[in-house]
């Protein structure tokens, strides 16, 4: 998947000295003729901007990068999303491959090509559609991952089985215990299933007409939590899992689903160690105001993802009964 002979791997000082020899080597052994430059970006969210991103462009510069390079992501989302734009705007596109290493990024960010920086007023502001030419998973990096940061990425993993795939939702039910102690078959098997799910939504709608809309189950309350929280206190995980449990109160409440559902995800979200309600300095108020500038409000209307019938069904709509929602946010927070 290497196209010409000079390779750029962009990473962070942390994955960095876990494997980025072996990337390397991988990519030079046998192969004389390719050379790789490295640029190792400061970790964590609060560099996923625009002064980080230059510094890819002053090394692929400086380094004399042509169009026939090809860019190589080794890290998590960040890295995965920050190197992404580099590679769809460094000379007008080059060639891209995502080694993603945390579970947030094998299931979710390194597939489906949304690619961006955040900006100070808001989170992914800027960015491209820009498909990799490879998404190459190896599931043993996931070894020296913290354990906060691999419960965060099965919140994804959850998803998928809540808005469309009841039998994967069913076989995390039984294999739970099993991906928390990291064995190695069962979070192939998730990781397998989660890029197929993803693969199939984002081939139906890549530019989110609709139905690629649906992946951000929980995301609409979980953006208000990480935004008035501070990015960094809450991992996205942990938000997005308080928030689908939201989302499923709130369908509940409408009569969309039976209780069975709300008890199930409850269940599930606590053995995977993650936190079932907002931290207790929300309010209603901090809700609404993050809600009301949400990307998916549509004249004046916020459209929301919830869950409506048998387990793997939801819709994405601004049909719902406004009351539903205040009781929600009442019923979670304390005023
Ligand atoms: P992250 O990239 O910050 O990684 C989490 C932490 O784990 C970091 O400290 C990182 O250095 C460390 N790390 C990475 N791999 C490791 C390993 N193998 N061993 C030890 N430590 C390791 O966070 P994330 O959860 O991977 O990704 C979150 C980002 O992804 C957010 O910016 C979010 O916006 C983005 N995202 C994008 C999409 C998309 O479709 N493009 C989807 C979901 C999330």
């Amino acid at each position: 998947h290497v196209h010409g002979k000079r390779v750029l791997v962009v990473t962070n000082s942390t994955v960095a000295p876990l494997y980025l020899d072996k990337v390397v080597e991988a990519l030079t052994k046998g192969n004389p003729d390719v050379s790789v430059e490295s640029v190792i970006l400061p970790d964590g969210e609060k560099y996923k901007d625009m002064d980080t991103l230059v510094k890819v462009f002053d090394k692929a510069i400086e380094s004399r990068l042509d169009r026939r390079c090809t860019f190589v992501a080794l890290g998590g989302g960040v890295i995965g999303d920050l190197c992404g734009y580099a590679a769809a705007s460094f000379l007008r596109g080059v060639n891209f491959i995502q080694i993603p290493t945390t579970v947030m990024a094998q299931v979710d960010s390194s597939v489906g090509g949304k690619t961006g920086v955040n900006h100070r007023l808001g989170k992914n502001l800027i960015g491209a559609f820009y498909q990799p030419q490879c998404v190459l998973i190896d599931t043993d990096t996931l070894n020296t991952l913290p354990d906060r940061e691999l419960g965060s990425g099965l919140a994804e993993v959850i998803k998928y089985g809540l808005i469309r795939d009841a039998e994967f939702f069913e076989w995390q039910e039984k294999n739970m215990e099993a991906l928390m102690a990291r064995d190695p078959s069962a979070l192939t098997y998730a990781i397998k299933r989660s890029c197929e799910n993803k693969a199939e939504v984002v081939s139906l709608d890549e530019k989110e007409g609709g139905l690629r809309a649906t992946l951000n189950l929980g995301h609409t309350f979980g953006h208000a939590i990480e935004t008035s929280f501070g990015y960094g206190q809450w991992l996205h995980g942990e938000a997005v899992a308080v928030g689908m449990v939201m989302a499923v109160d709130m369908s509940h409440r409408l009569g969309w689903i039976d209780d069975s559902i709300v008890k199930r995800v409850h269940n599930i979200l606590q053995r995977a160690k993650l936190p079932t309600s907002p931290p207790e300095m929300m309010t209603a108020e901090m809700f609404k105001s993050v809600m009301a500038v949400d990307k998916k409000v549509a004249d004046g209307l916020l459209r929301l993802i919830l869950l409506k019938g048998p387990l793997g069904n939801c819709v994405f709509t601004g049909d719902y009964d406004r009351k539903a929602l205040d009781e929600t946010l009442r019923a979670f927070v304390k005023s």
